[in-house]
């Protein structure tokens, strides 16, 4: 019964998260379904001998392929890091997938697990780690189960030992995403992040060299593998290469997540895959990369999205979360909602962010914005922070002052300096 029980609130959760009725939230492939298109050949490979770490780096390289959870490391180099240093090794998959307006690995984990857990033993294998674990956000219950059973799976065709792949449950906290904090939380600590150095490269889970890498990111290793670097290398736009996986919400047509040219603008965004703006909206702004990434006006639409360029703009495309807004929106309710989540997501360990959010709620309450003023509290926050959280925070407001006066002096806000 409690099983069945389990069962159906995971459901209704889940058709909840989805914001519609949905019989079968879940329909996900199968371990038989994916030995047959030819998944886990490649770990069976590397265990065997057939496929050498060095030979896998120099195709993950050849691809292209970088963290994406948000830094956009390259992941060969992130391997060669940890297995500089000596073991026992551990690796750990961020499956906690908190930033705003992403969706992605959700997306990836809740059609393939087996791919992804292939992706991830073969992270693992890399590093020759001794145990593989998972940090799964609570917040998508049905994927618990999907995830589990998956593993059972693979347990029962002897394809992993029993107990190799741990699978835990965040609580809620957006902080665990960052890597550091979401060691702490393994650990059975509070979600606080550390200090670097030392990186967890060297000194992570249980102070021992730690691999994390990306649901995302180990989700494509095998499919490198299979088709070739080449199949992603080609792939790009604008001068970037590969491909990214998109989640676009907000005011498009078709919400979604797309899996498109790396360096792809906005307004192609939009256009080839969106299905155009919502009836009715105009694009005003966009946010490249989820709640970090800061804020654009409609007239940068056409800067590549992708790690690196959109950095001349003070933004970053992090996890590929693009929310669209339109003429409709309040863009002054938009930062302070952003600076809102913040302040509620700050650990609280350090001042610049902890004081530093609560703080740039009340200026942008104000009706008069000075301008020097927010730009030097959010100088502060942005080099005196510890962690990512509070480095970013302050962006939507930077983003406002930069290109959005125009639209602040239609809200009634006055901006002095
Ligand atoms: Fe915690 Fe914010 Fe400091 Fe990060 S920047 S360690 S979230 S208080």
């Amino acid at each position: 019964h409690h099983h069945v029980l389990f069962a159906t609130q995971a459901r209704i959760a889940s058709v909840i998260e989805k914001g519609h009725f949905h019989p079968d939230p879940v329909d996900w492939q199968r371990l038989d379904n994916y030995r047959r298109e030819g998944g886990f050949a490649l770990l069976q490979a590397c265990r065997e001998g057939e496929v050498t770490v060095e030979a896998l780096m120099e195709a993950m390289q050849q691809a292209n392929l970088r963290g994406l959870g948000g830094a956009g490391f390259p992941t060969f180099k992130k391997w060669s890091f940890v297995r500089q240093e000596a073991g026992p090794r551990y690796c750990a998959i961020n499956a906690d997938e908190g930033e705003p307006g992403t969706f992605k690995d959700r997306y990836y984990l809740e059609r393939s697990p087996h791919q992804f857990l292939e992706g991830a033993l073969v992270s693992a294998w890399a590093v020759d780690a001794e145990a593989l674990y998972i940090y799964l956000r609570d917040e998508y219950p049905a994927l618990h189960g999907v995830v589990r059973e998956a593993i059972g799976e693979l347990e029962a065709a002897g394809l992993v030992a029993p107990g190799y792949i741990v699978l835990r449950r965040g609580a809620g906290a957006y902080i665990c995403g960052e890597e550091s904090a979401m060691i702490e939380s393994l650990e059975g600590k509070p979600g606080k992040p550390r200090h670097r150095p030392p990186f967890v490269a060297q000194k992570g889970l249980f102070d021992r060299p730690t691999l994390v890498n990306n649901v995302e990111t180990v989700y494509w290793i095998p499919i490198i593998w299979q088709r070739g670097a080449e199949a992603f290398s080609s792939q790009g736009r604008n001068g970037r290469v590969g491909l990214r996986s998109y989640s676009v919400s907000g005011r498009v047509k078709r919400p979604g997540v797309y899996l498109a040219p790396a360096g792809i603008t906005l307004n192609e965004l939009i256009d080839e895959y969106g299905g155009g703006m919502a009836d009715g909206h105009r694009l005003a702004a966009y946010l490249p990369g989820g709640a970090s990434g800061g804020i654009l006006p409609a007239a940068k639409a056409d800067i590549p999205l992708d790690f690196d360029t959109l950095q001349a703009h003070g933004c970053f495309i992090g996890s590929a979360a693009v929310i669209v807004l339109s003429d409709q929106d309040d863009l002054r309710g938009v930062a302070t909602n952003l600076l809102a989540f913040f302040a509620d997501e700050s650990c609280g360990q350090c001042t610049p962010c902890r004081v530093g959010t609560e703080k740039m709620l009340t200026l942008l309450e104000r009706n008069e914005w000075d301008a020097g003023l927010m730009t030097q509290l959010s100088q502060v926050m942005i080099d005196a922070s510890i962690c990512g959280l509070g480095q970013a925070a302050p962006n939507p407001v930077l983003g406002l002052l930069k290109d959005f006066r125009g639209e602040l002096a239609a809200q009634n806000v006055i901006v002095k300096g």
